[in-house]
């Protein structure tokens, strides 16, 4: 090689070097630039890119440079088969220089199909390497006789095919990048990346979810307390904490906006290997779902409400109050409690609906369920037993203690605020447990009796024994 052609091939390379930025984001460019000055530089009459099949099966030309013509084309397709001792020998060896294409064993198979029509008589193939594996090669074709390849010009050939590598790469990423941004966007749930200090990657759905531009996307911290500011955490459905949960954990919790949303947010480190290399949170909408599981709950509660209240009073209605006492019962039995009842009848009930008509003798009953409510403890039980028949259950209760507290809410009614309605009045029958029965039934009965005693003897009072 003369001095000058030294000089071109440097200067050709040393060129592109200077301009290989230009190719960032045009990978295309990027091997049209390298044949071009793989054809320059080593001063062959054409240069090509060809890139291997996943299974070495064939190779297809990605890229060729014919300098006569100053022409590019690609898309040729050789099969390993048709040409196997050159496939074996490109993913065997380094660089196939074939100074005589036509008798060197690797190439000779091009010979009759291939070398001869195009008048090649000699070749230089340098592999394309990512990493260790061969992905393609760089060929370089002289047109004319025999040639011998210098140690310079292979340098130069394995220094262009480090090129092609990363740009190949470089398309490899950009794909995946593609492939990985398809993927974040075909999702319903925001999505943020990040590895603990820089925001990595997120999608448009994050964007909207948490009304966020991509600029304030910048700070991983702007972006963290941006979310801490306007959330609460509302509920942990796994792990005690983010914090607390390690940084190979996995962690679902829930949050709570001050907007009244609610997202569920799941996050799972990024593992590289067996290295965290980040955490990816995503953020499910649960607003809506959250809205009808409460409404649910709601109208649950009102059906059991419904089945267990009289309608009119809003106290326990009779079979809720009857098993209530079941209850109240069979653990006084367990712990000896006292229990007493006491059944309650308003007096001359029926004059009032007959001269002041229903609606005052149902604005009666609930006043009265009023009275005997506010009167009890929430640990005794008042209950609607009948059409104006009322049964209280009073746990702890002795029948003195019983009658005491009836008989200040009996004559506390001669001084009581009536408003607009009539005066009335109420008869007790009280029993208590142990001393007048040892079951519910008996002790209805004997507090019955003792009802039915007070309406005798004049109305109005409480009877107890
Ligand atoms: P006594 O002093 O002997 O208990 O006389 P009373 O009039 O209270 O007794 P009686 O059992 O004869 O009458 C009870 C009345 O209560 C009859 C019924 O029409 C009325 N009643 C029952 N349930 C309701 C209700 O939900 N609303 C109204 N307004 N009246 C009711
Ligand atoms: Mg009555
Ligand atoms: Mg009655």
């Amino acid at each position: 090689m003369t001095a000058s052609t030294q000089m071109q091939s440097v200067d050709a390379i040393a060129e592109l070097a200077r301009i290989w930025k230009r190719y960032e984001g045009d990978p295309e460019g990027a091997v049209r630039a390298i044949t071009e000055t793989a054809s320059k530089a080593l001063k062959t009459a054409r240069a090509s890119v060809w890139l291997l099949a996943e299974d070495a099966s064939e190779m297809t030309c990605v890229d060729l440079y014919d300098a006569g013509e100053q022409r590019h084309s690609s898309g040729v397709v050789l099969k390993a088969v048709d040409f196997p001792a050159y496939f074996a020998a490109m993913l065997e060896e380094e660089t196939i220089a074939a100074e005589d294409a036509h008798t060197d064993a690797r190439t000779s198979e091009f010979s009759a199909s291939y070398l001869t029509p195009l008048g090649i008589g000699s070749m230089l193939d340098a592999p394309i390497r990512t990493g260790l594996r061969l992905v393609g090669v760089l060929c370089h074709e002289h047109i004319g006789g025999p040639r011998v390849w210098g140690l310079g010009e292979r340098k130069d050939a394995a220094f262009l095919a480090s090129l092609a590598s990363l740009t190949l790469e470089l398309k490899n990423r950009a794909m995946r990048e593609a492939l990985l941004a398809a993927t974040l966007e075909s999702t319903g749930e925001g999505i943020l990346a990040s590895d603990d200090t820089r925001v990595l990657a997120f999608n448009q759905r994050f964007l909207d979810m948490w009304k966020l531009d991509a600029k304030s996307m910048r700070s991983f911290e702007g972006v963290r307390s941006y979310i801490a500011a306007r959330t609460s955490l509302s509920g942990l459905v796994s792990q005690a904490n983010e914090a607390f949960a390690g940084e190979a954990g996995e962690t679902i919790d829930v949050l709570e906006l001050d907007d009244g949303r609610v997202f569920e947010r799941s996050s799972r480190p990024q593992l590289m290997g067996k290295q965290v290399v980040g955490r990816v949170w995503s953020f499910r909408d649960i607003t809506a779902q959250r809205r009808a599981e409460a409404a649910l709950r709601a109208s649950e509660a009102k059906m059991r409400d419904l089945a267990i209240r009289d309608g009119l009073t809003g106290l326990f209605n009779r079979r809720h109050v009857l098993e209530l006492l079941d209850d109240a019962i069979a653990r006084a039995l367990v712990v000896g409690e006292r229990v007493s009842v006491g059944l309650v009848d308003l007096d001359h009930f029926k004059k009032i609906n007959d001269e002041l008509g229903h609606l005052v003798g149902d604005a009666v009953l609930r006043d009265f369920g009023q009275q005997l409510s506010a009167r009890f403890r929430a640990s005794d039980h008042v209950g609607r037993y009948g059409g104006e028949e009322f049964l209280v259950v009073l746990r702890g209760a002795n029948t003195a203690a019983a009658l005491r507290i009836f008989e200040e809410l009996r004559t506390g009614f001669r001084t009581r605020e009536y408003g607009e309605l009539p005066r009335y009045t109420f008869s007790v029958g009280v029993a208590e447990l142990g001393m007048d029965g040892a079951d519910a039934t008996e002790l209805l009965a004997r507090a019955d009796v003792r009802l039915y005693e007070a309406k005798r003897l004049g109305r109005d009072r409480t009877v107890g024994r």
